[in-house]
């Protein structure tokens, strides 16, 4: 059985601002109750540089963040005042995810443990997000020759507007997103291909829909690297969802994309995504199980996936 490999980074922990609702310590929590699930090997990611962040977002914005003088309508966006040591963690995030894609080339699956920060653009930050991991390690991929087709499927329940934006018109990098059609931002932008869904779409319907979309775009695009927004803010419990997929819901979705990866020998690496509610230890528990189910799925040997599934409570 193959080692799962987390890349994870002590500043992707912190209290955060007193009484957010944006569920900071959950990062911290998930080594904790991942670790509960099997051995678990972490990398320590590199802050990415300056010169990379730039790569995909206007220099003047970068500076803002990096010099602490983000102006307050940017400030509102984000959701959040960017101090020091959340500057530093968004050099840190976009590090891990591109860490978490050179281990998934060499081992076929890793996870960051934080990042898939969709809804930064290219001069501001929104949405909880100050730099856009995904876009910024899948140009640096691409252009490094470590990938020739990099994939992004983005399964949170926000459409990755940012990622799509900041993507757009790239031959050798497409954009998923499947996610719910009245949700944040309201103003969506145009992924490679876009799945709208409806309030309170459930497990059937969500699977059916992923199930006759993705498939298409991997068999026309033929990626050779995936990078997953494994958001977990689809479940029925969370509190800025609106869809309505249970504990096997997401599940199943994790294991068919993984299939799909698996299908075309494409490497996969995951990023957290969102996953917002009151009891931190159940959301980070939620990012557990996706994490888990990739890698049970891509790198152990999968004896019973289904039943693997099935164990889920409904
Ligand atoms: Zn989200």
């Amino acid at each position: 059985m193959g080692m799962l490999h987390l890349v994870h980074h002590p500043l992707y922990v912190s209290a955060g601002p007193v009484g957010g609702q944006f569920p900071w310590d959950k990062y911290g929590l998930l080594l904790t109750v991942l670790g509960e699930t099997g051995p678990v090997t972490l990398h320590q990611p590199e802050a990415m540089p300056r010169q990379w962040i730039e790569a995909v977002h206007e220099p003047a914005y970068v500076a803002e963040v990096l010099e602490l003088r983000v102006p307050p309508g940017k400030t509102r966006r984000i959701g959040f005042e960017v101090t020091e040591r959340l500057a530093a963690r968004a050099q840190h995030t976009p590090g891990g995810t591109w860490l978490a894609a050179k281990l998934a080339l060499q081992y076929g699956f890793a996870a960051n443990g934080a990042g898939g920060s969709h809804h930064a653009l290219s001069d501001t930050g929104a949405g909880y997000c100050i730099f856009n991991d995904l876009a910024i390690a899948a140009n640096k991929l691409v252009e490094e020759g470590d990938a020739k087709r990099v994939l992004v499927v983005d399964c949170d329940v926000h459409q990755g507007d940012g990622t799509a934006a900041l993507l757009a018109g790239r031959l050798n990098v497409a954009t998923y997103s499947i996610h719910g059609e009245k949700n944040f931002p309201a103003r969506k932008a145009r992924s490679t291909l876009d799945v709208p869904l409806p309030d309170r779409t459930g497990d059937d319907a969500y699977l059916e829909a992923l199930t006759r979309t993705l498939p298409p775009l991997i068999d026309s695009f033929d990626p050779d690297l995936i990078l997953y927004q494994a958001g977990v803010d689809p479940h029925a419990d969370d509190r800025l969802g609106r869809l309505a997929l249970s504990d096997a819901g997401l599940a199943r979705r994790d294991l068919f994309v993984a299939a799909e990866a698996k299908r075309v020998g494409a490497p996969l690496a995951s990023v957290l995504g969102g996953g917002y509610g009151n009891d931190r230890l159940l959301v980070a528990r939620r990012h557990a199980a996706t994490i888990r189910t990739l890698h049970d799925a891509l790198v152990a040997a999968p004896a019973q996936p289904v039943e693997k599934a099935a164990a889920h409570p409904i």
